[in-house]
């Protein structure tokens, strides 16, 4: 830094972000990690994702893109992130809770070995099949196991056999966010000690901060309260070590210890 005192650069630094830096509050200079504008993430995608995005992904996205529930899609980012993750975990047994039209499924499918399986729960079948084409295309559909119905019924009846206790090496949830401390009951025994479970909208758009009179759509409001209840238990439960990672949403990874 020619020509620059740093002294004084970093004793400014400390001044006007002295409130910021009482108990916990993050600082500036280590307010790294959440994104600052849109054009930062679309920077992201154009230069990490997109170009990296296999065509049957891509596929999958833009059609996605027409359907009127698309809200409730995978970012493409996280989809990167979750197939970076499962391959550096080596995974092949994993579940997921919540497909919709599969962007999370295709992207956990792809970075599954050949004789990897994910077994895939949700209560509507039809926009897993509009998604399932490009699982076709993409050679990765005879990992998938998918199962209509329930999900938490369906944890019951696996939990009655032994054989499942501890398979899993990953779970991803992404379905009905006032289910998630149920689904954790459950899913830690059948996840491996060592495994992931990853909760997907642990940010919850932002609600989980908010004010009680701030504006928000009915859905967000109506599990907000939920969300923050499961990021307290989840910080609570010393079965596992937590990691909130602000990609997209929010995705708590929990990690089984014992
Ligand atoms: N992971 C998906 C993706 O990448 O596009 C998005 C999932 S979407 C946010 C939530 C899904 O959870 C919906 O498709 C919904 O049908 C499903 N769902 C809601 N309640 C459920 C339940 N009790 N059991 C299983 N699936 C459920
Ligand atoms: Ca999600």
């Amino acid at each position: 830094m020619g020509g620059v005192d740093v002294a004084a650069v970093v004793s400014s630094v400390e001044v006007s972000s002295d409130n910021a830096n009482k108990a916990g509050k993050h600082s500036q200079v280590g307010h790294k990690s959440v994104l600052k504008s849109d054009k930062l993430y679309q920077y992201i995608l154009d230069t990490s994702v997109y170009p990296r995005e296999p065509a049957p992904l891509k596929g999958l996205r833009e059609m996605t893109a027409h359907h009127p529930w698309n809200l409730m899609t995978t970012s493409p980012d996280e989809g990167q992130f979750l197939m970076f993750l499962l391959k550096m975990m080596n995974a092949k047994k994993t579940m997921e809770i919540g497909v919709y039209t599969g962007y999370s499924l295709l992207s956990t499918a792809l970075a599954l070995p050949e004789d990897g399986t994910v077994l895939a729960m949700d209560i509507n079948r039809k926009n897993f099949e509009l998604g399932y084409p490009y699982m076709v295309e993409a050679g990765v559909a005879h990992k998938i196991d998918f199962r209509e119905g329930p999900a938490l019924a369906a944890l019951d009846e696996m939990l009655k056999d032994e054989a499942n206790h501890g398979a899993f090496d990953f779970i991803f949830v992404d379905a009905d966010k006032d289910n998630y401390l149920n689904y954790h009951k459950r899913l830690i025994s059948l996840v491996k000690v060592g495994g992931v479970i990853g909760y997907d909208n642990t940010l919850w758009n932002g609600s989980v901060v908010a004010e009680e009179d701030e504006p928000m759509p009915k859905y967000v409001k109506y599990y907000k309260d939920f969300v923050i209840e499961v990021n307290k238990a989840l910080a609570a439960d010393s079965r596992i070590e937590i990691t909130q990672v602000p990609i997209s949403d929010g995705i708590t990874l929990c990690r089984r210890l014992n």
